[in-house]
């Protein structure tokens, strides 16, 4: 019961073959032929037809052979009919397997893409909007430490422990730095909850069929990113699970095979969960101290909304977003993601980069996508629309990252230094912490 059927739009997917390979390559999604779900799409509704045909004939055998007047012509009949059957039970085996191929084919298209996106590479991001001036390192009164040796001269982090019981790139957060870890989320959790958003704390085991319905697609390397769970009690036909990548996982399968009212559209929902990444082949710089790491505490914002509604939600993300980061204190820029950047789910995205002198580069904080109805099919979250007579739709979903810890504690630490090594605590996170602290 826990396999969901999607519901994917194949009608759609046949009729504009063209644009949806075109949209496919701007993307640089290889993988699947909009034309074979084309093909597949007609072979089907053929085999339909035909398989209805020879139903409806079964049907007049069973009438003609109750009214049959002979024993020979009833014996014929029923002859007739057995061989029927027999066909029958064939062309649904074929049909069946014709409707796997339609769906195993479909199911690797990714969205379509937004008019405004950008079309490209990450280098085609569009910089929509800079919020603050950053820290020139070269220019600037006292020499700017990188978060690392900062992190460390505090003793908030501790990566060679980690690195024994877990792991590289895991790392433990203590004192100042797991003090900050628990103010960064009550701030960011209390903000959403005074924006609307209900509050919610998600698994981190989840099914790996939802991380595929969500958009992680096994063939894309968004599935290298992804952690096996197995369990003793498992066996082959146990579902397979995984560590939820992101808390946009277990919060859309909130919503999964649910039929909403379209007067309780949209839903807005603020989750608290922890993000596991295995990063495969992640090398460099990227990979020192918190940056890349294989786990990390996020604060996610999700919605649930009717398709007119989601530009506007994507609005309010990104407001609050906005309102967040500003009163954090950071220099960010907003970016317009283009085609290449979208993966598999998003229509639109738009990423959040703050200035980290230490760094001396942008490192993305936030990611914000409007999905539109692409995990709504797969999950199947539909509305009913207040008219009584009009059919069920498909819902509109969005995600976006409220706080993801280890960045924006880079963020701080890097933009609050002082020439003494002391960190200045943002003012919004100050009544987060035990006696109100200024500074580090
Ligand atoms: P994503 O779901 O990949 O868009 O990630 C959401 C946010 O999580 C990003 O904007 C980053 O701020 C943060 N993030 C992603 N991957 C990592 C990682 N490996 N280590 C630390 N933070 C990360």
């Amino acid at each position: 019961e826990y396999i969901i059927r999607p519901h994917l739009n194949y009608k759609y997917i046949a009729e504009n073959a063209v644009k949806i390979n075109e949209n496919m390559k701007q993307r640089n999604a290889s993988g699947a032929d909009a034309m074979v779900v084309k093909e597949l799409y007609h072979k089907l509704a053929v085999m339909t037809t035909e398989l209805n045909a020879l139903r409806g004939r079964r049907n007049e055998l069973t009438k003609s052979t109750k009214l049959a007047k002979s024993k020979e012509d009833k014996a014929a009949l029923i002859e007739e009919a057995k061989a029927l059957k027999a066909t029958i039970q064939e062309r649904e085996i074929a049909l069946a397997s014709v409707d796997n191929q339609l769906l195993s084919e479909a199911i690797q298209i990714p969205n379509d893409t937004s008019k405004e996106s950008p079309i490209g590479p990450e280098d085609c991001a569009r910089v929509a909007k800079i919020v603050g001036t950053p820290i020139d390192p070269d220019n600037h009164p006292f020499p700017i430490a990188d978060h690392l040796t900062l992190a460390k001269k505090h003793d908030m982090v501790d990566l060679e422990t980690a690195a024994l019981v877990s792991g590289a790139s895991f790392y433990y957060l203590k004192n100042y730095g797991a003090l900050l870890e628990v103010a960064l989320v009550q701030y960011a959790m209390h903000k959403a909850v005074e924006h609307g958003f209900s509050p919610v704390i998600t698994p981190d085991i989840v099914r790996t069929s939802f991380a595929y319905s969500c958009g992680f697609q096994p063939r894309n390397n968004e599935m290298s990113q992804i952690y096996d769970v197995t369990t003793p009690t498992m066996d082959a036909d146990s579902p397979a699970l995984c560590l939820a990548g992101t808390a946009e996982i277990p919060l859309a399968g909130m919503f999964a095979k649910k039929i909403l009212n379209e007067q309780e559209l949209p839903k807005q929902m603020v989750g608290f969960g922890h993000a596991f990444r295995a990063e495969a082949g992640a090398r460099g710089a990227d990979t020192k101290g918190l940056y890349r790491v294989h786990q990390f505490s996020k604060v996610e914002l999700f919605a649930v909304s009717r398709p007119d509604q989601s530009e506007m939600i994507m609005e309010k993300l990104l407001k609050l977003q906005e309102d967040i980061f500003t009163e954090l204190g950071l220099c960010f820029r907003v970016l317009d993601m283009p085609s290449e950047e979208l993966g598999g789910s998003a229509n639109r995205k738009f990423d959040m980069e703050a200035w980290m002198p230490g760094r001396r580069a942008w490192g993305e904080i936030s990611s914000t996508s409007n999905c539109t109805d692409y995990q709504a099919r797969r999950l199947s979250i539909r509305y009913r629309p207040r008219e009584p007579t009009a059919p069920l739709e498909f819902c509109h979903t969005l995600n976006g990252t409220a706080i993801a810890v280890p960045r924006v504690l880079i963020a701080i630490i890097e933009n609050f230094q002082d020439k003494d090594g002391r960190i200045e605590i943002p003012s919004a996170l100050r009544k987060w912490l035990p006696g109100t602290p200024t500074h580090i």
